[in-house]
């Protein structure tokens, strides 16, 4: 029997989120049911319920920052619970058989991983994120969230968090490895708190000054406003590893020109509009542009750990569900501190 849920839906992709009431499907011999109490709102919510990005299927149920209290497990969950804590990020699925899902990259999966939403399940129905009361997803697919880490806190480690941890670890950050962070939004500011904790010396290039206090609160070592052309010149050559989290046009070569020799550029942040750079800026330096997309079940396990040891959270602001669509413009006028969270107790 499937179960009813309350969700917020977007019904196209120029009109606000409305509530309303979505199906879960039944509960499977491998499946959880989770009762979500949080749900972070990602940058790529938005981009998905506005129809930046090619490909949506209204309407759609956004939400891929879950964090919640298992319901109840089908006849065959052997790793979960009712009660356990525990979270879903931005896939809920994939092939598991082919060389990436083997590796534990299922996010590359090479049939294509199942997202959270705006995808289409195994059962052949589209899947619905988490902008809503239930989920049911496989149990391989599903996190455990650790004592030390509030559900309110944890909810944006499941797409922010991962997103930032798995190219730190990836390009082997470490103490006194100089990492820079394009932007200071929901993905910037736990890749500041990450990489801070890893032992790096953190430098934030934000657009403003405004978020200077905060940064260094947060673990920063050093701030500049990437509005200031003089910034370029100070740091020109500087950093062994700089994340874009940006999801506008940036000037990626004058970024590049603030690398160090054998330094590496990684983009998270997924602008709708292509980028462009010279091969002068890569040449030089023997400069590398890369580019990363979340991380496996594996690595976010191993970053929900790393997160309770150093008590690491999101920075958030609880929202009720009927701030939602309030809350999408503030982000998109990088007015959030630095990530919104629904309590789903509200939809
Ligand atoms: P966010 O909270 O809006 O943060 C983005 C930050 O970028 C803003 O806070 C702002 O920081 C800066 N920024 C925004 N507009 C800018 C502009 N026009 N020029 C320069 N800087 C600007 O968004 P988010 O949730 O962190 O997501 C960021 C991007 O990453 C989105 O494109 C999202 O889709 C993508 N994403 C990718 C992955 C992945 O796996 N690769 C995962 C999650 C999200 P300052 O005010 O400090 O400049
Ligand atoms: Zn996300
Ligand atoms: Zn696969």
């Amino acid at each position: 029997m499937t179960t009813s849920a309350k969700a917020y839906i977007a019904p196209s992709a120029t009109s606000p989120l409305r509530p309303g009431t979505i199906e879960r499907r039944e509960l499977g011999a491998f499946d959880v049911r989770i009762a979500i109490k949080f749900v972070g709102i990602c940058h790529s919510d938005i981009h998905t319920a506005r129809g930046d990005w090619a490909g949506v299927s209204f309407p759609v149920v956004v939400g891929h920052e879950i964090s919640g209290v298992v319901e109840a497990v089908g006849a065959r969950v052997t790793g979960y619970s009712p009660g356990d804590r525990v979270g879903v990020g931005c896939f809920v699925d994939s092939c598991r058989e082919c060389p990436n899902c083997r590796a534990g990259e299922e996010q590359h999966c090479l049939a294509g991983a199942t997202s959270t939403y705006n995808s289409v399940g195994r059962d052949g129905l589209p899947t619905a994120g988490g902008y809503s009361t239930s989920i049911v997803v496989d149990e391989n697919y599903v996190l455990r969230i650790p004592e030390g880490i509030s559900l309110d806190v944890a909810a944006p480690l499941l797409c922010a968090g991962i997103t930032m941890y798995s190219p730190l670890r990836n390009w082997g950050v470490g103490r006194g490895t100089r990492v820079a962070i394009i932007g200071m939004g929901g993905l910037g500011h736990m890749g500041v708190k990450i990489a801070a904790a890893l032992g790096a010396e953190v430098t934030v290039l934000s657009q403003s000054l405004k978020k200077q206090e905060d940064a260094l609160r947060l673990g920063a070592e050093s701030y500049y406003a990437t509005s200031d052309p003089v910034t370029f010149d100070i740091l020109r050559g500087y950093f062994d590893l700089i994340i874009n989290t940006v999801s506008a046009d940036i000037d990626v070569d004058g970024f590049l020109s603030l690398l160090a020799l054998d330094g590496t550029m990684v983009l998270v942040g997924l602008p709708p509009k292509p980028l462009s750079q010279r091969a002068w800026s890569l040449a030089s330096f023997r400069r590398s542009l890369a580019g990363s997309k979340m991380g496996g079940i594996r690595q976010t396990q191993e970053m929900l750990h790393f997160c309770a040891a150093h008590g690491l959270g999101a920075e958030v602001e609880v929202i009720p569900a009927s701030k939602i669509n309030d809350a999408f413009d503030r982000v998109l006028a990088s007015d959030v501190r630095y990530r919104f969270v629904i309590d789903a107790g509200t939809f």
